[in-house]
């Protein structure tokens, strides 16, 4: 395969040569350092196996080696990618979606830097003068709320998901998982003499109900040994609270969920700071309410600062502030906790760090930067893009949308198709040079959409009455029942706030979303979807052994890997790093195990196969109708054994609904279900939710998809702005309605796309 030539000297190119990362067939590419490469195909072409599993990886490798040896022993040990030759390559930093993180002392102010800004302003200038910037940290000691340590919340427990006061001991009144009749706890709770275990929780006397619940670690004696006693609520707060939610069992986990209720703090009203901070004040402002504002709000604020011996500071503080709302993130506010941000807005968040360092001649790779944004923010994420270009970097995207190819120096089209059937380039050159060229990718550039007309009749209406969360403003609004409704948008204007907050979710509402799926790193699409039991009763049938040698973690599984075929190397703040395992060399099972087969194929070669290849293997039965609805969900290209840690946000919501159209339910919600998908795999996606709707379904979606907008039966537009500038219904009606009436940012977008 020759590589195209576009850069005119070849030291000003990436050198990819023979890459073979997953689907790739011996990809040789030359991508052009300094201006903005597009990678488009559709999904599982191999986009990300050339950008994020080559290019970066390789990169990130090469950096690491860099390191002292005594550095390089707290590091991963990361694998070559499976690639001849990689030259010219800058040191690679990847903006992704993966959400940061479940630590609620992060907050979109610590991750930018713009809080730590703010200290410094408000140490120089607040008055009172409490001191240095630390007094304002709610993550130090000498800033942090006492009571509440920093968290601006305290947390309580709900005593009734932790009892049952109906019923007695003896008849399992402790609801907390491993609490059972006869555990360990249960059976020091009775030996401690303190509580008749006959006695239903309710009748307990007031000291009683305090021993229960509250008492302090204790010996007790009985029988002839020592046993510590200590209350329910003290027991529970030790070894469920203090433990990382999310290495916990899912059981557990879900017990903690439902126990735990969260109060604002009484003694700094969620403010996390101590009363000295909250006493210094800015403009009559405090750190805590500078930080509450929207960051639109801020930066006029911050502006206003107008101080000599803050001046650079304050230039610094301002051009982080305006990037984030030129990013599109202006609604936000600094004490926005980055766990309760959605992908696209985690991406973004990241984006302006870079946005503001000095760094040049680094290469920037960035996964579908656009998810998350209405078509009238996406001019504005593409200035972001040449910006960073501008400085002299290397700008690297994966993206699908028209408005974001049309501003690549260069594209690189992969394909034709998906898993075996693309790996390659199909083209390489300029965005004209797409035009015409004859790939899916350059057919689908200038697609215009025809609007659904007529629409489908709604079968009745789902109110919603007085929705006020965040920045709704009592919104009343009526939801069709069996059609498909659009809930459209810019980013921030409450599009989620509505349906995730506020629809009723009475009966048979099915909720399909991005995030991670709950689950072992042994889960796999095959375990996920249940497909593993048929597959494994089959094998078990033709061989005469029993089912269970077919499981991970069972006897029949490699020892070392315990069926996973990769061994991870976990680092504290860092992402884990998986290799194959050397023991099974990734096929997963014992050699006995491996030597048993159907129709030719071992437990490994069918693990491996994708859901397309799958299909024709398994021609009928219950192993088939679950393979098909994984097509029908455009995830024919997905390897059954593929770790479910390795798919992204789309991918893995595609794949919830594939699980849950099996279910009867009657309202599917669905958050941006084109993310990852190419404008050739949208029709596909369509025509699923079509079939949803007619057999009888609601469907509601929210999307910034022109061609799923136009499809809708009836659209929800909300806005007019993100933030407080948002939070009201500003049009509903059929999308020809909103083509011919609407005067709303949305109806000048999907316009421009009706032909
Ligand atoms: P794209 O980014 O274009 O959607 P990918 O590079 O993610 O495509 O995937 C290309 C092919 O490689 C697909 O068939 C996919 O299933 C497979 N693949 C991707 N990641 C892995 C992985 N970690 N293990 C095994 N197969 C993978
Ligand atoms: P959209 O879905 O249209 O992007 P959202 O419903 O996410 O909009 O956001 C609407 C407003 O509500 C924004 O100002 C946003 O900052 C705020 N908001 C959303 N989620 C949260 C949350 N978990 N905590 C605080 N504010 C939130
Ligand atoms: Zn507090
Ligand atoms: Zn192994």
């Amino acid at each position: 395969q020759q590589p195209a030539r576009n850069a005119a000297d070849s030291h000003d190119v990436i050198e990819v040569r023979g890459a073979r990362e997953n689907n790739l067939i011996g990809v040789s590419v030359d991508i052009p350092k300094r201006r903005l490469t597009v990678f488009t195909g559709v999904s599982g072409s191999g986009k990300s196996s050339l950008v994020f599993g080559t290019i970066a990886a390789e990169s990130q490798r090469l950096i690491n080696e860099t390191y002292s040896a005594f550095l390089q022993s707290f590091m991963p040990s990361l694998s070559r990618p499976d690639v001849d030759a990689l030259r010219n390559l800058s040191a690679a930093i990847v903006v992704d979606q993966e959400r940061m993180g479940a630590n609620s002392r992060s907050t979109v102010g610590t991750a930018t830097d713009a809080y730590a800004m703010l200290r410094i302003v408000f140490s120089r200038l607040g008055q009172p003068h409490v001191g240095p910037a630390g007094a304002f940290s709610f993550n130090l000691p000498e800033g942090m709320c006492p009571t509440c340590e920093g968290l601006g919340r305290v947390s309580d427990l709900d005593v009734h998901a932790m009892v049952d006061v109906e019923r007695s001991l003896n008849d399992g009144a402790i609801l907390v998982p491993n609490f059972a009749v006869d555990s360990w706890y249960w059976q020091t709770i009775v030996g401690s003499g303190l509580f008749d275990p006959d006695a239903k929780l309710q009748d307990y006397s007031a000291q009683q109900w305090q021993d229960f619940l509250h008492k302090p670690a204790t010996k007790i004696k009985v029988g002839s040994n020592n046993w510590t006693y200590e209350g329910l609520a003290v027991k529970v707060r030790r070894i469920y609270l203090t433990k990382d939610r999310e290495s916990m069992q899912p059981h557990i986990r879900a017990f903690v969920d439902r126990a735990v209720t969260f109060t604002t703090c009484a003694d700094c009203g969620g403010a996390r700071l101590n009363p000295a901070a909250l006493s210094s004040r800015i403009a009559g402002r405090n750190i805590a309410e500078c930080s509450a504002m929207q960051i639109s709000d801020l930066a006029e604020f911050i502006r206003a600062v107008d101080d000599p011996s803050v001046a650079p500071l304050v230039a610094t503080l301002r051009e982080t502030l305006d990037s984030l709302v030129e990013i599109g993130l202006g609604y936000l506010s600094l004490d926005r906790e980055s766990a309760t941000l959605s992908g696209g807005e985690a991406q973004r968040v990241k984006m302006v760090r870079h946005l503001g360092s000095s760094l040049s001649d680094v290469t920037y790779v960035f996964d579908e930067p656009t998810v998350g944004l209405h078509p009238h923010d996406i001019a504005r994420m593409n200035d972001l893009l040449l910006r960073l270009r501008d400085k002299g970097n290397t700008v690297l995207v994966v993206e699908h949308k028209p408005e974001t190819i049309a501003i690549a120096d260069h594209v690189v089209d992969l394909g034709p198709g998906a898993g075996a059937a693309g790996g390659r380039i199909c083209y390489t050159g300029d965005v004209a040079g797409l035009r015409r060229s004859d790939t899916l990718t350059g057919r689908h550039l200038d697609h215009r959409v025809t609007l659904r007309d007529p629409v489908r009749r709604p079968t009745g209406q789902l109110p919603i009455r007085g929705a006020d969360l965040h920045n709704l403003r009592d919104v009343d609004v009526d939801i069709p029942l069996g059609v498909l409704t659009v809930v459209t948008g810019v980013a921030g204007s409450g599009k989620s706030s509505l349906i995730h907050g506020s629809l009723p979710r009475r009966g048979g509402v099915v909720v399909v979303d991005q995030s991670p799926i709950r689950g072992s790193r042994r889960s796999n699409p095959a375990t996920y979807t249940g497909l593993l039991d048929p597959i494994r009763t089959a094998f078990a049938k033709a061989n005469g052994v029993k089912a269970a040698l077919f499981s991970a973690n069972s006897e029949g599984a490699c020892p070392t890997c315990k069926g996973i075929g990769l061994v991870y190397t976990d680092l504290a703040m860092m992402a884990g790093v998986a290799s194959v395992c050397e023991s099974c060399e990734g096929r997963r099972y014992t050699d006995e195990v491996l030597t048993y087969t159907l129709r030719g194929k071992n437990i490994s070669d069918v693990l491996a196969m994708s859901v397309t290849e799958a299909r024709e293997f398994f021609p009928g039965g219950q192993a088939r109708a679950v393979l098909d609805r994984l097509a029908d969900v455009g995830l024919g290209y997905l390897s059954l054994g593929q770790p479910l840690t390795t798919l992204s946000g789309g991918e893995r919501q595609r794949l919830k609904l594939a699980i849950r159209m099996a279910e009867k339910s009657s309202t599917y919600v669905l958050d941006e279900p084109t993310t990852g998908l190419h404008l050739a795999d949208v029709d596909q996606l369509l025509a699923l939710l079509d079939r949803l709707v007619d057999d009888g379904n609601t469907v509601i979606v929210i999307e910034h998809h022109q061609a799923v907008m136009a499809h809708a039966d009836w659209i929800i537009d909300l806005g007019p702005g993100a933030g407080h500038d948002g939070g009201r219904i500003v049009f509903t009606g059929t999308p020809a309605e909103l083509v011919a009436q609407g005067d709303t940012l949305t109806a000048r977008h999907l316009r421009e796309y009706v032909g």
